[in-house]
């Protein structure tokens, strides 16, 4: 049959998500410069009790501000580094920098870190960290990393395994964006977490929507023995609704922004 009345080829003018991505093509030497000339940096924002909004964690977030192009967004250049193989040694560094500031501040709250997948299935991630702990001298047990549902992907040894060494030195694990993803019932029934952090998008739901589906996440929660953060509180009927609902925790712009000083973090006020 004739092909005559097929419409004609797209236009070959640019659509903008070419423009981006040609930006991106630089990306990665652009990281790799970055590494080279310390232009990383770390933010901490506060994990407060529903309770009685005390802080009961610190999460560390990456920041890199480009000479060129400003502050790049961690959801842009954290899968550059993890396809690169970058965030390999990023995230080490990450690690060793925050454990260090912690174990300098004191005090017995928690650190977390966030843990790439790439980074998990290295089969150097459990003596990285034992290595880091001894070096900066931060007790097990005030470190927590936060993993998410991806890394059940990784193989030899199993994740599983990985996660039972990291436990038995003193180490926490939370499973992180609960809700984002796939929402995996095998990585709670299979590995054992220590907090469930569910993911911000909850929040941004109808307002119809999201006291139900709250409840029902919280539930799983719950169902699994886990302790829960809300992630995402921006407005204060959000913070109402986490402590309403029975959440153990909460993060949020609201309950803290991201501070570059780790002192900071911890000093910020409770809302009311
Ligand atoms: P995440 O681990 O779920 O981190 C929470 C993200 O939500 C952070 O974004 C934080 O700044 C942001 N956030 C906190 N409170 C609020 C809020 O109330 N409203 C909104 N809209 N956002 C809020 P950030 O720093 O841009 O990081 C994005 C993601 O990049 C992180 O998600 C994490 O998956 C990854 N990431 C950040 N730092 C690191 C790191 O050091 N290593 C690895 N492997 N990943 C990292
Ligand atoms: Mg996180
Ligand atoms: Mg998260
Ligand atoms: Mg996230």
């Amino acid at each position: 049959p004739s092909q005559a009345g097929l419409p004609p080829p797209p236009s070959p003018a640019a659509p903008p998500v070419l423009q981006q991505l040609r930006g991106l093509a630089t990306l990665p030497a652009e990281l790799q410069q970055a590494i080279a000339e310390n232009a990383l940096a770390l933010v901490y924002q506060p994990i407060r009790r529903c309770a009685d909004g005390s802080v009961a964690a610190i999460e560390t977030l990456l920041r890199w501000h480009s000479p060129g192009r400003g502050p790049v967004a961690a959801d842009v250049f954290i899968p550059v580094a993890e396809e690169t193989g970058l965030i390999v040694p990023i995230g080490a560094w990450v690690l060793r920098q925050a454990c260090g500031a912690a174990a300098r501040a004191g005090g017995s709250w928690r650190l977390s870190v966030n843990i790439s997948p790439v980074q998990f299935s290295q089969p150097e991630l459990v003596p990285l960290v034992a290595g880091i702990l001894r070096d900066t001298g931060l007790p097990a047990e005030r470190l927590m990393l936060e993993l998410t549902e991806q890394m059940l992907l990784s193989r030899f040894p199993s994740a599983a395994e990985k996660v039972r060494k990291l436990r038995a030195m003193g180490v926490s694990l939370a499973l992180d964006d609960f809700g984002a993803g796939f929402a995996n019932l095998a990585a709670l029934r299979d590995i054992r977490f220590d907090l469930l952090k569910l993911d911000r998008s909850v929040l941004r739901l109808t307002a119809a929507q999201r006291g139900p589906v709250l409840a029902s996440l919280l539930q799983i929660a719950r169902a699994f023995d886990l302790p829960s953060v809300v992630e995402g509180v921006e407005q204060s009927e959000d913070w109402a609704l986490a402590r309403q609902l029975g959440s153990d925790y909460a993060q949020g712009y609201l309950l803290g922004r991201p501070q570059h000083d780790l002192g900071e973090a911890l000093a910020l006020p409770v809302p009311g």
